[in-house]
């Protein structure tokens, strides 16, 4: 991703810028059973959209997360690529795919991902949620930061997937709020994920070399919020800007910061929360996963 391609993400109207192995039976029962459990909540961290056309440890990783968990009802995703003023659940029957970016291969402007929209559950969302009017949008679609994830998580493209928006100038209190009210998806089987990424510089990286070294600022932003996810500490991940030029480094602007708040606002206190994936790509972006439940 380049400026180019955040500038283009932002660009959309009417939006501001707009264990071992398990055994063949285990995973056939996995497989086909319908979640009637109270469903995990996933981050990705997305990095470039070019992972949605390469394997690496980080794809085969989604590949074998997707794979490990039971089959969800519904999936929402909450990507950092759809920034509005006002918060949008996406209700359309058949969502059409958005190549929000710029400068990549022709490859990456083929990909498909023809999931079926999930309208009935959008519309619980906004019946549900109560601290803010969430609205119907029908114009948006799937961009970058869902299907560069989903086609690896879920290769079939067979369960219903909607998005829903980040109202890009409200702080990471109103998100987690927001979150709290989506905690009735969790029984409801609908898998929550947030797409971004723990850093995020544009700034001076070199996307010729995956495995370059991680920036030392971006180590120590990564660890930082490690540790308070760790002990629970939501109130000092909300609250990341007081580490200053720390912060500012990570994160010059909060788009691929603020998914991660849909991930923790749905977290209960007997979760459990674990790492599927923690290393770096292109020595800025963070790739750690969290998943909670
Ligand atoms: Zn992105």
């Amino acid at each position: 991703m380049d400026r180019k391609e955040f500038l283009l993400s932002m660009a959309g109207l009417p939006f501001i810028a707009s264990a071992a192995k398990e055994s063949s039976l285990m995973n056939v029962f996995s497989q086909k059973k319908l979640s009637d459990a109270k469903m995990p909540v996933l981050f990705i961290g997305h990095g470039s959209p070019m992972n949605a056309i390469e394997e690496n440890d980080f794809t085969n990783t989604l590949k074998s997360l997707g794979k490990a968990l039971s089959t969800p009802n519904a999936i929402v995703v909450v990507s950092a690529h759809w920034l509005t003023r006002g918060t949008y659940v996406h209700t359309a029957e058949k969502p059409r795919m958005i190549y929000d970016m710029g400068g990549f291969p022709d490859e990456l402007y083929q990909v498909n991902y023809p999931a079926p929209g999930s309208p009935t559950d959008a519309q619980k969302i906004i019946q549900q949620v109560k601290s803010t009017s969430v609205l119907s949008d029908t114009s948006w679609g799937f961009d970058h930061g869902m299907w560069s994830i989903m086609r690896h998580l879920f290769p079939n493209a067979d369960i219903p997937v909607f998005q829903l928006s980040i109202d890009y100038g409200k702080s990471p209190a109103y998100h987690l709020q927001i979150a709290e009210e989506l905690k009735f998806l969790r029984s409801n089987g609908v898998l929550v994920i947030g797409s971004g990424n723990i850093t995020h510089n544009l700034r001076n990286f070199d996307l010729s070399d995956i495995n370059a070294k991680p920036a030392d600022w971006a180590l120590a932003f990564d660890e930082k919020i490690r540790n308070w996810m760790d002990t629970g500490n939501h109130l000092a991940i909300s609250e990341y800007q007081k580490l200053g030029q720390l912060a500012n480094l990570a994160h010059p602007e909060p788009s691929h910061f603020l998914p991660l708040f849909y991930t923790l606002g749905l977290r209960d206190e007997k979760d459990q929360l674990n790492y599927p994936y923690d290393k770096f790509q292109y020595g800025t972006f963070s790739m750690r996963c969290v998943k909670i439940g």
